[in-house]
């Protein structure tokens, strides 16, 4: 889960665990920004995400 930087809504997100650390832009499903993921995957566990506007 993360939470939307712009209306701040908690997302579900999906996110491959078998390709590693992932940055990739998302757009929320609740006000449509684009929001900046940073995934932080490590031995197919997902660590840490990190939600920033991408603009
Ligand atoms: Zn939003």
């Amino acid at each position: 889960m993360i939470r939307c930087p712009y209306c701040a809504e908690m997302l579900q997100i999906q996110v491959d665990l078998s390709a590693g650390d992932q940055n990739y832009i998302e757009d929320c499903q609740v006000c449509c920004q684009p929001i900046q993921l940073s995934c932080t995957i490590d031995n197919f566990r997902l660590v840490s995400v990190d939600a920033q506007c991408s603009t």
